[in-house]
């Protein structure tokens, strides 16, 4: 995630890492992808597990990723996040570094993103994000401080309206015998490709947003190597909502 770039000292002396120190959506080197055979749907209208059971789609019917949640084991994946936490917390609408109920005010909940305010006169709304909110304990400067993308190019922002429209993941390509993993993708649930997606983390569209603090007085101009306000953190490719509203 997010966060990737939370990278404190690693004590890499053989003592744990301390609670509080990784962010809760941060993925662990024990924590692998369980292996599951990917197969055609029957119907060929995307993809399925060879045993597919119930709990492995959403409710809009897109097949996630399974993985290993063994969060502490191992050394933390910074650049990773876990697709099972990463959910939790959007879903909830929980912080995603400490997993504390994200911080609510009037204006809507609190999130915190890259500064895209040089990308179009109206950013951020509309914009799609994969990165779950932040509360106010501490984890907006914890975060900032310690995120080299972030440090000195971040705005949070109010939002009134999010809504989970959408997933991050691997887009298959039909083949044969079997469907073959292409490349990462985002799309929102009404994408008619979407169930050819093997999805790892809930996307979110930010409506109805309020700017309320920013590094930088004026946002600098983008330099156009990078696809969204965000993605950078999580490696997840951010597309901007080209729908009017
Ligand atoms: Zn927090």
């Amino acid at each position: 995630m997010t966060i990737p770039a939370i990278a404190p000292a690693a004590p890499d002396t053989g003592v744990p890492w301390p609670p509080g120190l990784v962010p809760y959506v941060t993925r662990w080197s024990a924590e692998h992808e369980l292996p599951s055979a990917v197969v055609p749907a029957r119907g060929g209208g995307g993809i399925a597990f060879a045993d597919e059971q119930l709990h492995d789609r959403d409710r809009h019917g897109v097949l996630w990723v399974r993985r290993q949640v063994h969060q502490g084991g191992g050394s933390p994946l910074f650049s990773k996040v876990h697709s099972v936490r990463q959910r939790y917390a959007m879903r909830r609408l929980r912080c995603q570094a400490c997993r504390q109920p994200a911080d609510r005010n009037e204006q809507g909940l609190l999130w915190l993103l890259e500064d895209g305010r040089a990308d179009r006169p109206d950013w951020p709304e509309g914009e799609l994000t994969a990165h779950p909110p932040v509360c106010r304990g501490g984890c907006v400067e914890k975060v900032t401080e310690q995120c080299p993308h972030l440090r000195d190019n971040w705005v949070t922002v109010r939002v009134r309206e999010p809504l989970l429209d959408g997933i991050f993941g691997r887009l298959y390509l039909p083949g044969r015998p079997l469907p073959v993993p292409a490349t990462g993708v985002t799309r929102l649930y009404d994408a008619p490709d979407v169930r050819w997606v093997l999805a790892s983390q809930l996307v979110a569209t930010l409506a109805d947003c309020t700017i309320e603090s920013a590094w930088a007085q004026r946002p600098s101009p983008t330099t156009g190597t990078r696809p969204g306000p965000a993605p950078s953190r999580t490696g997840v490719r951010h597309a901007r909502r080209r729908r009017s509203r």
